[in-house]
């Protein structure tokens, strides 16, 4: 497909690129939606095979950021840049200043912050020639406890919405990774009083979960036919497919990965298998209300109580999905696509010169204007 003619199906507003042959640095960045404010999304940095792959992954990566910042209620627009080349490079000042100058140029209708490939050292870089970058070290720090906090919340309204209550006693649940959003999550459901089993490739980290947890470990593949009630993915993305659903006896999926489907009509086989899925980009959205709550100036617990929300917005997804008799992934973007389609459209002008206003995060500053999902429901 042409290029055009792919920005137009998708909905893109914009397309940008630099190069700089100096230092190889060659990048995009795709601007999906500002229609609620600054596009915000990640720089990823891949050797992708062909230019042709690295569009393609910019444009697919920032609508999804569009409809995830949509659905956490913020008032973030989607966008995603890519550098091309290998991302062990140690050339990194001159590549990281050459793309913090193609932000730059955007004058704010992007803000980057870090994905895979980059690092908070690399964002250190692109902030010297602009300031429309967010997750920088020192300041919002590390999203992954408020990222855990927003899943144990949507598990809370997915077992309200499968049996009524939200009450986790006794529970089981089964955890798939022990890293960062993981090892937090395991904290907070052992004190809601769920029973735990873990699984990680790295024993170190399931040893470290089940002495603070007491939580059973189990060996990687054995993690999707563990007799439990909730399976939470914490680690890799495509996990439910086709090899592992006839092994799943859960009736909750809700966890923390990125792209726990592997094609969406996995989605649709959980629902005739009656397992209740939580869109996983629901219900991870703490991480990018994280890195929002630093371009707003919000303190940590601003953050964490705005992931606190992610229970009123799965069950708003539930209701959606049970109202229209679509499955849950499908309901997800209904409800994004609905808060897309009731902004105002003058939210970017009065968002940027907000976040043009922001000191470093330390200092007071105003703040953006946030309208809950909830609202833009009712
Ligand atoms: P992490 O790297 O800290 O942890 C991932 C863990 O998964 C590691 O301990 C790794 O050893 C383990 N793992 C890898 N393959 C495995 C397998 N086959 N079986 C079991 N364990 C395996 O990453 P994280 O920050 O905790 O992120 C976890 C997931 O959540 C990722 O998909 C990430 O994209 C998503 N996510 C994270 C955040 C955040 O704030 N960190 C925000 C949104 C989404």
């Amino acid at each position: 497909m042409e290029l055009f003619d792919r920005l137009s199906e998708m909905g893109h507003e914009e397309i940008a690129m630099g190069s700089d042959p100096k230092s190889g640095y060659r990048g995009i960045v795709a601007i999906h939606s500002t229609r609620l404010g600054p596009a915000l999304g990640g720089t990823r940095f891949w050797s992708y095979a062909t230019d042709d792959e690295a569009i393609i992954d910019a444009l697919r990566l920032s609508r999804g950021m569009t409809y995830k910042n949509a659905v956490a209620g913020l008032n973030l627009g989607g966008g995603k840049s890519v550098i091309i080349g290998d991302n062990r490079t140690k050339n990194r000042e001159a590549i990281f200043r050459a793309h913090g100058r193609l932000v730059e140029s955007l004058g704010g209708r992007y803000i980057t912050a870090e994905d895979v490939g980059t690092s908070t050292s690399d964002m250190d870089f692109v902030q010297m020639e602009t300031d429309h970058v967010a997750g920088l070290a020192g300041k919002s720090g590390d999203p992954s406890p408020v990222t855990a906090h927003g899943v144990f919340r949507a598990i809370q309204a997915s077992a309200k919405e499968k049996w009524g209550s939200d009450d986790l006693h006794g529970k089981t649940v089964a955890i798939q990774g022990c890293g960062s959003v993981g090892r937090y999550l395991a904290k907070e459901l052992h004190e809601a009083g769920a029973k735990l089993i873990v699984s990680d490739i790295d024993p170190e980290r399931t040893k470290r979960v089940a002495s603070e947890t007491g939580a059973t470990v189990v060996p990687p593949d054995a993690i999707y036919g563990v007799q439990a009630d909730i399976f939470a993915p914490c680690a890799l993305g495509g996990i439910i497919n086709d090899e592992t659903i006839p092994q799943l006896k859960f009736e909750i999926v809700s966890g923390g990965a990125n792209n726990q489907l592997l094609e969406e009509r996995h989605g649709d086989v959980l629902e005739q298998k009656g397992i209740l899925y939580t869109p996983d980009y629901v219900a991870n959205a703490g991480g990018v209300i994280n890195v929002y709550g630093e371009v707003a100036g919000w303190g940590p617990e601003r953050a964490l109580k705005k992931a606190d929300e992610i229970y009123d917005t799965v069950l708003g997804v539930f209701e959606i999905a049970k109202a229209e008799k679509i499955p849950s992934y499908e309901a997800a973007d209904r409800l994004a696509e609905r808060r897309l389609e009731s902004a105002p459209a003058n939210r970017l002008e009065r968002s940027r010169s907000a976040v043009r206003a922001t000191p470093p995060v330390s200092s007071a500053v105003p703040d953006l204007d946030v309208s809950s999902i909830a609202s833009s429901r009712g």
